[in-house]
């Protein structure tokens, strides 16, 4: 199933995208325990027993799929901005209660270094590595900008609950389980939908 030439709803192309890479498992410095289907329903099973709302739970679901594109982790050395690559698709199905703390997710981490003595010890091997890449950790004027950002909050919830979803063999509902929800945080007065080609494109 090639998910970036048809017109489907944004669901059934959220699920053709795990469909064709939530078997991945990075590759090089990137490489993580779990594979990303794994790591993104045990980051939306964490958000939902938070207490988070469908939006959150979604994010959580979806902050990753920037990765989901050909080519994956080709680089070791760059920083490949997966936080930002899916934000102008998302954007037209989804609010920025889901796409804001995707965006933020990143800086969230360069944030939470900055400020949380111990929170650099828990990162995996690879979001050690990937730190670097990003930019390290956050000046102080960039944290008090960070602090302005109105799903700030949001972002380090999900952030913490990314850092946590690396748990190899903890059982989840299924992916099914988890659109159902992100149908949940689709605006009732959603435009027509768009083709995936979009999510190429950015
Ligand atoms: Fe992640």
């Amino acid at each position: 199933m090639n998910p970036h030439d048809e017109e489907r709803p944004v669901l059934q192309c959220l699920a053709a995208l795990f469909a064709d890479y939530g078997d991945t498992l990075y590759d090089g410095s990137r490489r993580e325990a779990v594979t990303a289907l794994q790591h993104a329903l045990q980051c939306a099973q964490l958000a939902e027993w938070a207490g988070a709302p469908p939006a959150l739970v979604t994010a959580a679901l979806l902050h990753d799929i920037g990765h989901f594109h050909e080519g994956l982790a080709a680089d070791d050395r760059t920083d490949d901005g997966h936080e930002l690559r899916a934000l102008p698709w998302l954007g037209q199905h989804f609010g920025p209660a889901v796409t804001e703390p995707i965006r933020l997710h990143v800086a969230a981490k360069r944030y939470l270094v900055a400020r949380d003595p111990g929170y650099r010890e828990g990162l995996s091997p690879a979001s050690i590595h990937s730190l670097a890449l990003q930019g390290g950790p956050m000046s102080p004027a960039e944290c008090a900008a960070f602090d302005a950002e109105p799903f700030g909050a949001d972002a380090l919830l999900l952030r913490r609950w990314d850092d946590a979803a690396k748990e190899p063999g903890r059982r989840t509902p299924s992916l099914a389980y988890y659109l159902v929800l992100a149908g949940e945080a689709l605006p009732t007065d959603a435009p027509p939908r768009t083709a995936i080609a979009a999510f190429d494109a950015a």
